[in-house]
């Protein structure tokens, strides 16, 4: 693929998305960024500078100050703090909570917005999150939309040892004014409650290729930006 493309994986929690984008990049050598973790990042640096995160001006200010960089690592991107990942810090269930308080916060929303976008910098992108296909790369051909029944996706989060309420955080994710968690127009919806990540994975790269040839044989080019 000559251009940069933007292949958006957005889904409720514990939809595969993180598996399945990993996957998918992998096979096609392309970067994964994963938008939660942006998120989580800014959640866990509030948490500690003690900052609350249910106030949105509070957030809104660190947000403005705090010092970070992006860096591609093996084909992930990261999001430094004072050149730090926070690696598996991000992954609590105190930061999963917190996340979803800072999420609503729209200065919050437009500065990652910003970051997200670059990301192209890296090259091809297979970008997971809420808004990706509605909001941070609306342009992108490549959109996809993962579910699976709440019983499935608890019992995979609990298999990774996290008891968190998935469906209280999707309805937070889906009711926040800005930039909600929704099918975009245009994407592929997959439903994977009984489906292999081989398979679903499968399904996007077959995806992928048949949107690409179209808009090939349409004369388009499929280019973001
Ligand atoms: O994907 P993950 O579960 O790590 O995301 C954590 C939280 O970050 C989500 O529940 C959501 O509140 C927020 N998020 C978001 N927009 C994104 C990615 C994540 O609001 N693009």
């Amino acid at each position: 693929m000559k251009h940069p493309i933007v292949i958006a994986i957005d889904g409720t929690s514990a939809s595969g998305k993180s598996t399945n984008a990993k996957l998918v990049a992998k096979a096609l050598g392309f970067v994964h960024v994963d938008t939660g973790a942006m998120y989580r990042t800014l959640a866990w640096h509030c948490l500690q500078q003690q900052v609350n995160t249910e106030d949105p001006k509070a957030v809104a200010a660190v947000c403005r100050r705090w010092k970070t960089s992006l860096a591609n690592v093996d084909g992930l991107v990261h999001l430094l703090v004072d050149g730090k990942d926070p690696g598996l810090e991000l992954r609590t269930s105190e930061v999963s909570a917190a996340t979803s308080h800072i999420a609503v916060v729209p200065k919050v929303r437009d500065w990652m917005k910003q970051k997200q976008r670059e990301c192209i910098q890296f090259g091809s992108l297979v970008m997971e999150g809420r808004d990706i296909g509605t909001n941070v790369f609306p342009e992108t051909d490549y959109k996809f939309y993962l579910d699976a029944h709440i019983e499935e996706r608890t019992r995979r989060r609990a298999a990774e040892g996290v008891n968190e309420n998935l469906a209280a955080r999707d309805q937070r994710d889906s009711q926040r004014a800005a930039a909600p968690l929704m099918i975009a127009l245009g994407a592929k919806v997959i439903n994977n409650s009984t489906m292999t990540s081989a398979e679903t994975s499968g399904l996007i790269l077959a995806e992928v290729c048949r949107r690409r040839d179209a808009s090939e044989r349409a004369g388009q080019r499929g280019v973001v930006r």
